[in-house]
C-alpha cells in the first residue's frame, strides 16, 4: 500500500507571478523600512515617516538586479539584517526601473543596476508626503554625476560605495551610513569590489521627477 507523504500531494502552484498574494511580504518590507527610519537619527531628522501610505497594486517588472541583490548584497551589519531580508523577499515582485538608457550610462551599468519605489507617488505604497526608494548597484560601477529637484537621504543597507557630490568632500559610505544630497546638487557614486544596496528617502518638490545626468 503506497504511503503518501506531504511531498506527493498535488500542490496548487500559482500559474503566474500575478497569482501570488504579495501584500503580506510588501507590508513586512514597509514595516522594516519604518523601523529602519525610526532607528536612524539622520532619517528621522530628514523627514517624518509618511502618514498617508496605502497599498496600490503595481505589476512586477523584473531586472537582473533582483537576483543580484539576493545573491550578493555585500557587507551587512546585524542592525540591517531584518530590512535586508524583507527587501530580498519582495525583490522578485517589485517594479524594477532603470531610468537611464545604455547610451547615457553604458550597458554594463544597466546589467547590475536597478531601483524601485517602495513608497511614493508611483510606489507600491502610495504616498504624496514622501518618497522611499531602494537602489542596487553591482560592484565596479560608476554612476555618473546626476541631479534632481527633491533632496534625498541615502541610507546604506549593505555594501559600500564612494559618494562624490559637488561642494562636499568624497566619502566612502558603508553599512548604516547616511548622506544627504540637496536639491539639484550634482552627485556621483562609485562602487568598487562591493555592491551597494541603499534605502533612499526623498523630500520636497518634484517627488515624481526623474533624475537627469548633470551637464
Ligand atoms: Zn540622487
Amino acid at each position: 500500500m503506497p504511503i503518501h507523504s506531504f511531498f506527493d500531494m498535488p500542490t496548487a502552484a500559482p500559474d503566474t507571478i500575478a497569482d501570488v498574494d504579495t501584500r503580506p511580504i510588501f507590508h513586512a518590507a514597509l514595516e522594516q523600512a519604518r523601523k529602519w527610519h525610526s532607528t536612524l537619527p539622520a532619517a528621522r531628522a530628514f523627514c517624518p515617516w509618511p502618514q498617508d501610505l496605502r497599498w496600490q497594486p503595481r505589476d512586477a517588472h523584473p531586472l537582473p538586479a533582483a537576483d543580484l541583490m539576493c545573491a550578493d548584497p555585500g557587507l551587512v551589519k546585524k542592525a540591517a539584517a531584518p530590512l535586508l531580508a524583507a527587501l530580498q523577499a519582495i525583490a522578485p515582485y517589485v517594479e524594477w526601473r532603470h531610468s537611464y538608457t545604455a547610451e547615457e550610462v553604458g550597458q554594463k551599468f544597466l546589467d547590475t543596476f536597478g531601483w524601485f519605489e517602495l513608497a511614493g507617488p508611483e510606489g507600491h505604497f502610495r504616498s504624496d508626503q514622501a518618497r522611499i526608494t531602494v537602489g542596487y548597484w553591482g560592484p565596479g560601477l560608476y554612476y555618473p554625476r546626476h541631479q534632481h529637484p527633491p533632496a534625498e537621504l541615502y541610507t546604506i543597507v549593505s555594501g559600500t560605495a564612494l559618494f562624490d557630490a559637488d561642494g562636499a568632500p568624497p566619502r566612502l559610505l558603508g553599512p548604516g551610513d547616511t548622506r544627504v544630497h540637496a536639491p539639484e546638487q550634482p552627485h556621483a557614486m562609485t562602487t568598487s569590489d562591493q555592491p551597494l544596496l541603499a534605502l533612499v528617502f526623498w523630500r520636497g518638490a518634484g517627488l515624481d521627477a526623474s533624475p537627469r545626468l548633470s551637464a
